[in-house]
């Protein structure tokens, strides 16, 4: 099964995406991940991203496209993918459809989260995120505090907030997703695979509520 979690930023992709490999067992491959660990690592792949992401573009599709394909190359699709942040224009969804089509196999479910603007802002300020690369839980200072402040409450590695989390960088962010990002909601919706999902405190749903809903429609979707 090939889930892509699709959603402006901070809408909580990642959260929702986190949940589903713990509870599901599916793998999940934030591409937003792979780039920031080879930032830090200072290979080259990461030397080309950061040039992009530390101004909230996004990185070019053919280097993002090889990534995804390199990366799934070695794993094993039977058991489940979730593609967190990928793919992020028509450009890469098309390839990405052609390489599925290629093993026999295409993306099952795209769950697309949607959060009002004035909350997501207030969630990216106060995400934190855990600095240890095998674990990445997301924090929210607010909504969801770990135990000990700046503490991982699964792993204890220290938080850290992201580089490209400041107030001009998520505006390009936004912009990039309105402008590149957005369409793929009716690229996948008319192929019927779309699965739209709120995440909000006003509607008392967050990341895990969400979650939980996913893999109900999950569940169901096996029945049939
Ligand atoms: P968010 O959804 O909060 O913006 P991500 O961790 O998914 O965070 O992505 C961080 C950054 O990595 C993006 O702003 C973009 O620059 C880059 N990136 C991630 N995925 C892609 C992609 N599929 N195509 C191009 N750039 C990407
Ligand atoms: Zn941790």
């Amino acid at each position: 099964m090939i889930i892509i979690m699709l959603g402006a930023p901070g809408t909580g992709k990642g959260t929702v995406a986190g949940i589903l490999q713990e509870k599901k067992g599916f793998k999940q491959i934030s591409t937003g991940d792979i780039f920031r660990k080879n930032i830090k690592e200072q290979t080259e792949l990461g030397k080309i991203a950061d040039s992009y992401i530390s101004k909230g573009n996004l990185v070019p599709d053919d280097i993002t496209v090889e990534l995804v394909k390199s990366v799934l190359d070695n794993e094993d699709i039977e058991k489940g993918i979730i593609l967190d942040g990928f793919p992020r224009t028509i450009n890469q969804a098309e390839e990405l459809d052609k390489y599925l089509k290629s093993k026999d196999n295409k993306v099952d479910l795209v769950v697309n989260l949607t959060t009002p603007e004035k909350e997501i802002i207030e969630r990216i300020v106060n995400r934190r995120v855990c600095s240890n690369q095998e674990c990445k839980t997301v924090y929210n200072l607010v909504l969801n505090p770990p135990k000990v402040p700046d503490i991982c409450d699964k792993c204890g590695s220290k938080l850290i907030q992201r580089d490209d989390d400041n107030e001009e960088t998520v505006k390009a962010r936004f912009e990039n997703y309105t402008k590149q990002t957005s369409s793929l909601i009716e690229y996948y919706d008319k192929k019927g695979i779309l699965f739209n999902a709120v995440v909000s405190k006003e509607i008392n749903k967050l990341g895990a509520d969400v979650a939980r809903d996913v893999i109900e429609h999950i569940d169901n979707m096996k029945k049939r």
